[in-house]
């Protein structure tokens, strides 16, 4: 059956919902509107949720925990974190029950500790490997240790290179930017683990069975792009940190195969959020059918080179804020 011509929701098209979570189930601490019911009525209606995050810093237990606190229906090993995909990633470079530098919060060394990795955090121990996550206690003595390390040839794998986190007073600087001091000053490239890269998707494939898997996600340049680079389509959310302008001018390898206000999206056919258009004429069922119009307009321009199309951006982001309301 093609896209279009099923009466049925997103959810008759995937089996496994590959789901990021800042910025889509909860932002800061508290949940996102609507995507504690939407996640409950897609598990409902037999979808497999995978909450996939490039944050390394918190175990899979305690992420778990806070979406039980939210009333998600959770367990422990429906969490995949970039912590367990880089460990997987050092495990397949060294020889089991080596050595490994972790540098990061708790959730790098545990990773590291249930591959049977053993976590030490002197270049002194020898590590045949670095694993480098996000930590706020991350200092430059670490650091050092990290460079020591890598400058001698151990493997280099970082979780993620999320230049960012955004922070209750700002904006601060990510775990890309603590790996991109240790690459400054060794040379190296690291093996990058998190979202937009492959292991992270491919960890959590594995991890929940996915057949036909949709990623969601609210970032162009990790969820989507995440997606593009694993061949798995992408439900962009309006929640998190994209707004309109970033959208209709994605790249083509960032562009979401459907868009949608929240998680509510996950109960519209799939014809009605896709962006592309499709075979069958649908109603504007959530009011964004004109932001998903003018995405294909923008892009569909990029491709050939043409000028951006006239758009009325207040416009559509009134539409957008309707749509959330
Ligand atoms: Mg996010």
């Amino acid at each position: 059956m093609t896209d279009g011509q099923r009466a049925g929701t997103l959810l008759d098209d995937y089996d496994a919902l590959l789901v990021d979570l800042d910025g889509v189930v909860y932002r800061g601490s508290g949940a996102i509107p609507h995507a504690v019911e939407s996640l409950a009525a897609a598990a409902g209606a037999g979808a497999v949720l995978a909450f996939v995050t490039n944050n390394a810093a918190r175990p899979p237990a305690a992420v778990a925990q806070h979406l039980r606190e939210l009333g998600l229906a959770c367990e422990d090993h429906d969490v995949v974190t970039s912590a367990q995909a880089g460990a997987r990633e050092v495990a397949a470079r060294v020889a089991p029950g080596s050595r490994v530098l972790a540098v990061g919060g708790p959730g790098v060394a545990l990773a590291l500790e249930a591959r049977g990795l053993v976590p030490v955090t002197s270049a002194s121990d020898d590590p045949a490997a670095v694993m480098m996550g996000f930590g706020p206690d991350v200092s430059w003595r670490a650091l050092a240790e990290a460079a020591y390390a890598v400058g001698s040839g151990a493997v280099f794998v970082a979780t993620n290179t999320d230049t960012s986190i955004p922070t209750a007073r700002g904006i601060a600087p990510g775990n890309g930017t603590l790996v991109g001091a240790v690459q400054a000053a060794t040379g190296r490239e690291p093996v990058v683990a998190g979202k937009p890269y492959a292991p992270l998707m491919r960890e959590s494939v594995e991890r929940v069975g996915a057949q036909r898997p949709l990623v969601v996600g609210d970032r162009l340049d990790t969820d989507v792009e995440a997606g593009h680079v694993s061949g798995i389509p992408s439900l962009l959310v309006m929640t998190g940190v994209t707004g309109i302008e970033a959208l209709l001018a994605a790249p083509a390898h960032r562009r979401p195969t459907y868009v949608a206000a929240d998680l509510r999206g996950l109960l519209l056919p799939a014809a009605a959020a896709r962006v592309e258009p499709t075979a069958a004429e649908h109603p504007d069922l959530d009011g964004l059918a004109g932001l998903r119009a003018a995405c294909r307009a923008a892009w569909s321009a990029a491709d050939r080179g043409a000028p951006t199309p006239p758009r009325d951006l207040p416009v559509l982001e009134a539409a957008v804020a309707r749509a959330l309301a």
